[in-house]
């Protein structure tokens, strides 16, 4: 295939002529991977079959795991969902645009292939303005899931998609690093409760602003959220994962070998080598490093590397998440 075509955009101050241009790629059923606020999404025309296979095809993705749709506004998403059956969705205002994606059942201009065959489908407003402008000028729905072949920690930053999809797309928009570096969260409303599928940006605490009721999906029970069951986020290299005072006791063992990926706050214990993602108290920069720690240790000489654990509150709940996935309890 033809090398991807490349543009640098500015979320917030753009040129009519590069929304046209983006719209003109979609309409032809075009690969676009493009900025949001939580991490690079890899975009098709959810409307088009064809379109939405090839994004399956190109990030090795499992055929039963659903995109997200992305719409510009709640007047757009009533068009290709049942937003009726949402009774708190005026509400969601509040947190959209923003990193929330809100299962809801499809209506028919939705493809089976973005919804992986099922009658719902995750929709989510993102913060980009360029990108809700292409979607409002095109009327194009956009499928998008993580910009990143399948298992392997989601692009934050361009450098991570040149090495991974660089040839495979039709068209690269460059807005520099993502703000949260972590996914969406996803969640199944019922009423005035919701459930948290999937973990992300936006908080327990969030949605406590708008939900009466907010409860996690449980784990080991009915997989309601299909992309959970799957590996993620993994680095090619082995990671362990341990809280600080385990983590320092560690490193003065197996010194030389381990890459540690810790918070400034260690570091500072510790020095050495290190990966920092960090301060303690500023889980947004933690999370915004995450990813690119991850693959930083892969571009390392170290054999393997060692992740700092954190208590599951507040937004670090969601960091956990990931951090749980992409490596191994000592
Ligand atoms: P990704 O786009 O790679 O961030 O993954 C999207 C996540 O949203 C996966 O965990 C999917 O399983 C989940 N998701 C998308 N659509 C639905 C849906 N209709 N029902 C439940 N989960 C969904
Ligand atoms: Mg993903």
């Amino acid at each position: 295939m033809e090398k991807s075509k490349f543009m640098k955009i500015n979320c917030h101050d753009y040129s009519h002529e590069d929304v046209v241009k983006v719209s003109s790629v979609f309409k032809k059923g075009g690969l676009v991977i493009f900025p949001t606020e939580t991490v690079y999404g890899i975009g098709a025309d959810a409307g088009s079959d064809a379109a939405c296979k090839r994004i399956f095809q190109v990030k090795s993705r499992k055929q039963d795991n659903p995109l997200i749709v992305h719409v510009d506004s709640i007047d757009t998403m009533k068009k290709f969902a049942l937003t009726e059956e949402i009774e708190l969705l005026p509400e969601l205002e509040k947190l959209w645009p923003g990193p929330l994606t809100v299962v809801m059942r499809k209506k028919d201009n939705i493809c089976n292939a973005a919804s992986a065959g099922l009658d719902t489908v995750g929709m989510r407003i993102p913060a980009c303005d360029f990108i809700r402008e292409v979607i409002h000028s095109s009327g194009i729905p956009i499928a998008a899931p993580s910009a990143n072949i399948s298992g392997r920690p989601s692009a934050t930053r361009i450098e991570h998609i040149i090495s991974e999809l660089g040839q495979k797309v039709d068209l690269i928009i460059d807005s520099g690093e993502t703000i949260y570096g972590i996914e969406s969260t996803v969640i199944l409303p019922e009423g005035r409760k919701c459930t948290i599928l999937r973990p992300g940006a936006y908080t327990e605490e969030d949605l406590l602003k708008i939900f009466d009721v907010v409860e996690y999906s449980v784990p080991g029970g009915k997989v309601l959220s299909p992309g959970t069951k799957y590996t993620h986020y993994s680095p090619e290299k082995r990671l362990y994962r341990a809280e600080r005072s385990i983590l320092i006791k560690y490193l003065e063992e197996h010194r030389g070998k381990v890459l540690p990926i810790i918070t400034f706050e260690t570091h500072e214990i510790t020095g050495g080598d290190a990966i920092i993602l960090g301060h303690e108290n500023d889980p947004m920069e933690i999370s915004h490093n995450l990813y690119h720690s991850l693959r930083l240790l892969d571009s390392s000489e170290y054999e393997y590397g060692i992740i700092e654990s954190f208590p599951h509150r507040g937004y670090f709940t969601s960091i956990m998440n990931r951090i749980e996935k992409a490596s191994i309890e000592i």
